[in-house]
């Protein structure tokens, strides 16, 4: 069809992607499907979570003549789609269960007479006459059909619904192009879904899996809890998902972060729909932060700006794990996915498996496989929790993409270490574990390794063994760290549920026998997550968008990524916008937002571009210097800053900062960076102390500390020299902004 009026389509799919959603280019893939829609074939196409489905059907879907049907199991993504599709100025409608009866009613009447260009429906609905008969009644160009892989039995998803998809198209009087879409599948979903759906000759096309923006961590801690709040604590105001594998779990999880202060709320099959939707709206709508949800959560929820996806406890398989953690940066910025990993997960994800109910729409056998399918995949789960290379390559390749060695942007390819041989001390408690008879879990072995007479040793008589007391003199947690890398590394393994026993697997015994060696990692450092600085490109300004933002979505009822993503604001604070042909070029920004809130944005940016640089340096002169209230006490440089600025009154000018005063005492090397418990501290040197710079230790939950104490030596000191400290931070700003 490389004819003339291709080539008028070809041009205008730019042009839609431009005019209605404010976007440049094409993502990867997007653009083929398009293509082969629009060239009239079936489509198949396998794209990650946040890579971008909708636009593939949405926009050949505005070039056909005709009408486009979407069918979505996900009531909560329809509602949202529709909402997008609507304020970017396109008529479209959704027929699924949460209309009443004279709601339905009236959209169905409204698509009939051709009012809507784009129409979301349930599967369920496509077995209503009604809707067929008015369907029939229509010219339908295309359909799409998202989350395609629950037609298939194998997969997690299965909704009978589905199968009724087929049925529906052959009483149609035209076949329109069928487009499926799924963000999920193996070998056997996709030949599925092209059977059970009937496609005919389609394009199948996979887009890469790989998430650039996305940051994954593993951690193991030992206090799950402590660690989450830190985490949380690091990421306050940020927008953020946490899973949880049992209802329980989530009840615990978000009550234990309310006591501590943090907007939280909760999800799972076990709350009412009426709570249940509250809580998601109140995500949503951003007037709670946190979701703590187990996977029965985020199906469908379309929210752009979820900045953390962490999980408390494993999932039971890589794919439900990408899905999940997918949902974090869905609008291209930086996001971290962070797996806390325990022990105690493998125990129930298999308990999960073990105990799941067979579907009573397989036979026997298949239910055999498919179980045994599920161990598999629990199986590769767990060596990503384990594996030391990078985090992204493991998924990557899971999932069939090609992945280099390091991708420079996971916490194992960022964290530096240390490799240790510790081949005897391997062999000493692997010696323990068969002397016992392997029939003891890692804390008896520990016991008995630092002689310590446990009940449970007496009562084995335990303190006859040779390999008691061996190991008196190192420490339980190194024992049991070092008991957890022999697990890791395949060397000993867990036996038996609930209780688990070690035992020493081949390889452990090739230890035993002095034919392989033992390295442990020992982390010098440890990154975790995605570094936020630098990413919002002026706090002020960037607030206040978000301010109107969130002003404008409450008026329309709708969440406030609809009116504009957070990568929009961010595109707004870099290019400042002040002309419509500017703000056309934001990402994110189309004809009809443009309209509609360019105005009110673009007054905010011309408020705020006069100011920028605008607000003069510090200044004070030596006649008010002169006030200055020396302490005889020590004092911190706050107090010092404090008392400064109290002696100047200019209210234009910017204040006297603590980290001016500490940014020269470090150039002039009276203070020096130090790095602890993953804070940088700036702490005095030897010339700093002997200018009476105090060190004063300090600890809270995330670990030990210290601060710096002024004495009234190193406070006359800051004070004579006051001018050079005010031109080194105006030079020092200069610099930043430029
Ligand atoms: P999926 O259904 O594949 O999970 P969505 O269709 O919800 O993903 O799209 C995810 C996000 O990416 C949305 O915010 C969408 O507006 C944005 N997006 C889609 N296509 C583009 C594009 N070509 N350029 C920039 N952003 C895009
Ligand atoms: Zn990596």
């Amino acid at each position: 069809m490389a004819d003339k009026r291709w080539l008028a389509v070809e041009a205008k799919k730019y042009h839609i992607l431009e005019w209605y959603y404010g976007y440049k280019r094409f993502r990867p893939g997007q653009e083929e499907v398009i293509d082969s829609i629009l060239n009239g074939r079936d489509a198949l196409a396998v794209m990650p979570t946040g890579a971008g489905k909708s636009v593939c059907y949405q926009v050949p879907g505005l070039l056909f003549d005709g009408i486009t049907l979407v069918i979505s199991p996900l009531i909560s993504l329809m509602k949202d789609q529709v909402n997008a599709l609507t304020s970017a100025g396109i008529r479209a409608a959704y027929l699924n269960r949460s209309l009443t009866n004279a709601q339905y009613n009236k959209a169905l009447d409204n698509m009939a007479h051709g009012i809507y260009k784009i129409v979301y429906v349930a599967p369920e609905r496509l077995v209503s006459e009604r809707f067929i008969e008015v369907c029939r009644s229509l010219p339908i160009s295309l359909i799409a059909i998202d989350e395609a892989h629950c037609v298939s039995q194998w997969g997690q998803d299965f909704r009978p619904g589905y199968l009724n998809i087929a049925r529906f198209i052959d009483r149609l009087p035209v076949r329109p192009v069928i487009s499926a879409f799924t963000a999920t599948a193996t070998e056997d979903v996709k030949a599925d879904i092209v059977r059970l759906l009937r496609l005919r000759e389609p394009v199948v096309l996979t887009t890469g899996f790989d998430r650039p923006n996305l940051f994954f961590t593993v951690m193991r801690p030992k206090d799950k809890r402590s660690a989450l709040l830190k985490l949380v604590k690091e990421r306050r105001d940020k927008t953020g998902i946490i899973y949880c594998a049992t209802r329980k779990k989530v009840e615990a999880v978000c009550d234990f972060l309310c006591e501590k202060g943090y907007a939280a709320t909760r999800y799972h099959a076990g709350l009412s729909d009426d709570e249940r939707l509250r809580n998601q709206e109140d995500f949503v709508y951003d007037r709670k932060r946190i979701m703590v949800a187990t996977n029965a959560f985020g199906m469908g929820i379309d929210k752009s700006d979820v900045r953390f996806v962490i999980h408390f406890n494993m999932p039971k398989n890589i794919e439900s794990y990408y899905q999940e953690a997918g949902r974090a940066g869905r609008d291209g910025e930086s996001a971290d996915c962070i797996l806390l990993f325990g022990l105690q997960d493998v125990a129930t994800a298999q308990y999960f498996i073990e105990t799941a109910e067979p579907n009573p729409e397989m036979t026997e056998e298949q239910n055999a496989v498919f179980r045994q399918k599920e161990e598999e995949r629990l199986h590769h789960m767990v060596s990503y929790c384990k594996t030391q290379g990078c985090l992204r390559a493991f998924m990557l390749r899971y999932f069939g993409d090609q992945a280099e060695e390091n991708c420079g942007k996971c916490s194992n390819c960022l964290s530096k270490y240390r490799t240790v041989d510790v081949t005897v001390d391997a062999q000493k408690i692997l010696s323990c574990i068969v002397r016992t008879k392997e029939r003891f879990g890692s804390q008896v072995i520990c016991d008995v390794l630092r002689g310590k007479e446990s009940q449970k040793v007496v009562s084995f008589g335990l303190q006859s063994q040779t390999t008691f007391g061996i190991m008196e003199d190192v420490r339980q947690a190194q024992i049991k760290d070092l008991i957890e890398t022999l697990e890791q590394q395949g060397y000993i393994q867990y036996l038996g549920a609930g209780r688990p026993v070690l035992q020493v697997t081949e390889s452990g015994w090739l230890v035993l026998r002095g034919k392989v060696q033992v390295q442990a990692r020992e982390a010098l450092e440890v990154r975790i997550g995605a570094e936020f600085v630098g990413v919002e490109p002026d706090g002020e300004l960037y607030r206040e968008l978000q301010a109107e933002r969130a002003a404008i979505a409450k008026k329309r009822g709708v969440p406030a990524y609809v009116i504009f993503s957070d990568a929009a604001l961010r595109d707004m604070c870099r290019k400042l916008p002040t002309t419509d042909s500017a703000f056309l070029s934001v990402n994110g920004v189309g004809e009809t937002k443009l309209k509609l809130y360019g105005e009110r944005f673009m007054r905010l940016i011309r408020l705020y571009v006069p100011k920028k640089g605008g607000k003069m340096p510090f200044r004070i002169s030596e006649e008010q210097l002169g006030g200055f209230a020396f302490s005889d006490e020590p004092i911190y440089c706050s107090e010092i800053v404090r008392r400064v600025n109290a002696l100047v009154e200019e209210p234009e000018r910017r204040k006297l900062q603590a980290k001016d005063i500490t940014n020269w005492l470090v150039s002039v090397r009276l203070l020096e960076a130090v790095k602890m418990n993953d804070r940088v501290l700036k702490l005095p040197t030897e010339e700093g102390m002997a200018l009476g710079m105090l060190r004063q230790y300090r600890e809270n939950e995330n670990g030990d500390y210290y601060l710096v104490l002024y004495e009234r030596q190193a406070q006359a000191y800051i004070i004579e020299n006051m001018q050079q400290i005010v031109d080194f931070a105006a030079s020092e700003r200069m610099k930043t902004e430029e």
